[in-house]
């Protein structure tokens, strides 16, 4: 099959684990920079151009698209399904996912666990929206942040009161949440593929850091998920319409909760704790899967 990945960095472990194992299993696979493609939409003929030449009709796309080029990403992965290529996470499903308002609406009416949770803009009563999550302490967060800039715990309802207003001052859309004590600044990241989670680790934050991130100093182990931890997990995926993604749970003593669902996973912290072949196993299920045309919304 002829394979591509989009990905802006054909040096990151990631996209060099997927090529490598395309090309072990003897596909043709080409890493495109998701931001040089550009495409020709103007006809009824659906073609996406790189340097100066039209690209072939892959029968499969990897799309790694990075949060900060989403609208640009979902638009190329777009136009190769317009084409008929299979991409593994389509479009509307990577646009889905990276609202955090949205994805947790949609997990949320499908009756997947998560944290108590308020969303607001410019609330008028700051007491009854933390009083809604349980009180303090609870967890601020920053709709648009990532790797763990912009999340605030709040140990008082005070504290969370001013927090809130600061936030409010810069018209920031937050999330205030129950803050998952039990946890103990760790988290479950599920790697999910065609349904099912295929390897999990545990993240633990750096010493007094209730932030699992690894890019905060967390660091990552392997660990054995419970049935309900399995189900959560698989059902996020599916309720996000992903076929390759990370679910990120804590352990609360109401169950797993789901946190966050991402659409473009790292292999790299999930690969060497569990020693799984990761790569391989999203190649293999290309391998099953990619049908022409076979996108279930081709974009739309
Ligand atoms: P980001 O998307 O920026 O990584 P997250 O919402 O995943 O932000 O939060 C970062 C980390 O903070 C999580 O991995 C988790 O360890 C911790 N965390 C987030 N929300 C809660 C919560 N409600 N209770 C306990 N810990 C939390
Ligand atoms: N056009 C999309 C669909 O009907 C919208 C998807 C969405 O609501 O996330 O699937």
């Amino acid at each position: 099959m002829k394979i591509a990945i989009l990905s802006r960095n054909q040096n990151l472990y990631s996209t060099k684990r997927l090529v490598e194992a395309g090309r072990q299993r003897g596909h043709e696979v080409d890493v495109i920079d998701t931001l040089h493609c550009y495409m020709d939409i103007t006809s009824s003929r659906p073609t996406v151009r790189f340097k100066g030449t039209e690209l072939p009709t892959y029968d499969a796309v990897i799309p790694r698209i990075g949060a900060s080029i989403t609208f640009y990403g979902t638009a190329v992965v777009r136009q190769f399904e317009m084409m008929g290529s299979f991409s593994v996470n389509e479009s509307v499903a990577i646009s889905r996912s990276r609202d955090k308002l949205r994805s947790m609406q949609l997990l949320s009416r499908k009756g997947v666990g998560l944290p108590r949770t308020g969303f607001a803009h410019s609330p008028d009563n700051i007491k009854d929206l933390i009083k809604n999550v349980g009180g303090a302490p609870v967890v601020i967060k920053l709709l648009e942040g990532t790797q763990g800039i912009g999340v605030v715990l709040a140990e008082t309802n005070k504290t969370a009161e001013s927090i809130i207003e600061a936030f409010m001052g810069i018209h920031a859309n937050i999330l205030v949440q129950e803050f998952i004590k039990e946890a103990g600044g760790s988290d479950i990241r599920c790697f999910v593929i065609g349904g099912k989670v295929v390897a999990a680790m545990k993240r633990q934050g750096a010493d007094g850091e209730f932030r699992s991130n690894l890019h905060r100093g967390g660091t990552a182990t392997l660990t054995k998920i419970s049935a309900a931890e399995r189900a959560a997990a698989s059902n996020a995926a599916k309720v996000m319409g992903l076929n390759v993604c990370g679910v990120d749970l804590l352990r609360s003593n109401h169950g797993p909760v789901v946190m966050e669902v991402n659409s473009s996973p790292g292999l790299e912290g999930i690969e060497s704790s569990t020693h799984k072949d990761v790569a391989g196993m999203i190649i293999e299920f290309i391998e099953k899967n990619a049908k022409p045309f076979k996108t279930k919304t081709r974009g739309k």
